[in-house]
């Protein structure tokens, strides 16, 4: 297979950090790389941020929490987010262009997905937080309660690097929208989209030191968690990270709020509408390289349809294009880095070893110009396969064969993870009963991935705490204080 490579005309950027309204550099001099994965090449430099900067931002943070920001009317602070928005979809096509060039995603899906639900984040929270409505109660002749919402202060916003806008726009949107400010870390790997960001959200109003963004490596994130003037945290990542945050946050008991890793089933009854299946399996395994959270990387198939459904899938995935994120015919481009792409392979490996049986893919691809893995479905493995229970992160799915509901319900629930879940089955009864007793924030039902900001999103057991989205983003950044008032 030949890759072809299709210009990328968008110019590169240095990322620098922003702190108090001014992009500023490291005071040690310190900087790394920015690798495109997909070629190799050299994007730019990145700072490294210590606990100076974090010290600075936090510092500029708290300041902005009073004065002009924390005096805003709601009208006003909704017109800004509402702004930030707009000025994402006018630059739509570039921060495109910088997101795929820093994750190797293919530009479509950074278009259609990343970047336009980033806007839609700010669209939807500028909205939510004009209408939202707190608790009040009569208490005979005796008293009235309400409680009065209010911001909890500084926030530091960590994230991950497979949806690096759009998540970090997912906790920006509802705690600007609480009146919040915050210093933000966005991943290492997947620096540019989020140094773009903050110069829009100048120009759409934001007051300086409300928004800060430092760069760096886990210890510029373990230096933000640690701060004893940082209120809260939302996190997003893995669940080792999960737990180093939840210690260093001890001390200081900030408010907490992860989205951590996960290892979702995706169950298909025989009576499940197969077109639909495979269509919408081939996303759930292998969108954006299988690197997204929810992503369906452990396929449970019903016995009576197991054959006819490997066929049909694979035969689906082998017409996957996989190279350059720039082509439009790509539907998988390249591995976040070289790291993580490591990582796949030696999980690929491991299914190798325990003796797993490759029904497509299982190798890599254009290894002299970046990091490509071909999409791969195994079969073979038993319900103890490390391939099987751990969080691979990429386009690596394994299909199991089950014949009762209670077997595959087991099996579906024997995991520390409880992110999300897929059932297909055209038996409404069943479709209920089943999805009740899956332990996981969020189940589809003969569907993937459809989103509703107002609906609770987050894991269960080792997946997260907390929820974000609609009524739960706005409870997790505001602070609530009952007033009693007696008559
Ligand atoms: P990661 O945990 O390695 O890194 C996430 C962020 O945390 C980065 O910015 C990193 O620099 C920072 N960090 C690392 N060590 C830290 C520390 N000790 N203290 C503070 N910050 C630290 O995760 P990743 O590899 O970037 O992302 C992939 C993971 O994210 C996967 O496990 C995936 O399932 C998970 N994820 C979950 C969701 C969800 O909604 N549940 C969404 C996307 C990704």
């Amino acid at each position: 297979m030949q890759l072809t490579r299709h210009n990328s005309k968008v110019k590169t950027i240095d990322c620098s950090h922003y702190i108090n309204g001014e992009f500023v550099q490291s005071k040690s001099g310190e900087t790394f790389e920015n690798i495109n994965p997909a070629t190799k090449a050299v994007l730019g430099t990145v700072q490294i941020g210590g606990k100076e900067e974090v010290d600075l931002a936090v510092k500029a943070a708290r300041k902005a929490l009073k004065g002009e920001w924390g005096s805003m009317p709601l009208k006003k602070r909704s017109q800004i987010i509402r702004k930030i928005g707009d000025l994402i979809l006018e630059r739509l096509d570039e921060l495109a262009h910088l997101e795929s060039l820093d994750t190797g995603k293919p530009i479509w899906l950074a278009k259609k997905v990343d970047i336009d639900r980033a806007a839609n984040n700010f669209h939807f929270f500028a909205d939510y937080m004009t209408t939202t409505t707190n608790e009040s109660y009569q208490q005979d002749d005796i008293a009235i309660h309400y409680s009065v919402r209010k911001p909890v202060g500084v926030v530091g916003l960590i994230n991950p690097w497979n949806l690096p806008l759009l998540l970090l726009t997912w906790k920006l949107a509802p705690a600007l929208a609480g009146g919040n400010t915050v210093v933000m870390k966005p991943s290492e790997v997947t620096p540019m989209t989020a140094t773009v960001l903050v110069e829009i959200c100048k120009e759409a109003g934001v007051p300086d030191g409300v928004i800060n963004l430092v760069h760096g490596l886990g210890e510029t994130g373990a230096a933000i968690t640690s701060h004893e003037d940082v209120d809260a945290i939302a996190f997003t990542g893995e669940t080792t990270t999960g737990t180093a945050i939840m210690k260093a946050a001890a001390p200081t008991l900030k408010k907490l709020s992860f989205e951590l890793g996960g290892k979702n089933p995706n169950i298909i009854f025989a009576d499940a509408d197969l077109d639909d299946v495979i269509e919408t399996t081939l996303k759930s395994s292998f969108i954006n390289q299988g690197e997204v959270c929810l992503c369906g990387s452990r396929i449970y198939v019903q016995r009576q349809i197991y054959d006819e459904f490997l066929d049909r899938f694979v035969d689906a995935a082998k017409k996957l294009k996989v190279g350059d994120p720039f082509d439009p015919e790509t539907k998988v481009g390249a591995m976040v880095s070289e790291e993580h792409y490591n990582k796949v392979v030696s999980y690929i490996n491991i299914a190798k070893e325990e003796g797993g049986n490759f029904l497509l893919g299982g190798k890599t691809l254009f290894e002299d110009k970046g990091f490509y893995i071909e999409p791969t479905i195994i079969t073979g493995l038993g319900t103890d396969s490390r391939c099987v229970r751990e969080e691979i992160f990429g386009p690596v799915v394994t299909v199991l064969p089950f014949d009762t509901e209670e077997e595959v319900l087991e099996q579906v629930n024997d995991t520390h993870y409880g992110l999300s879940a897929s059932v297909w089955t055209t038996d409404v009864k069943r479709a209920a009963r089943f999805s009740a007793q899956i332990e996981a924030g969020m189940v589809w039902v003969n569907t993937w991935f459809l989103r509703d900001l107002r609906t609770p999103f987050g894991g269960m057991k080792h997946s997260g705490i907390g929820r974000e989205g609609g009524t739960h983003s706005i409870d997790f950044y505001t602070e609530l204080t009952n007033v009693t008032l007696k008559l």
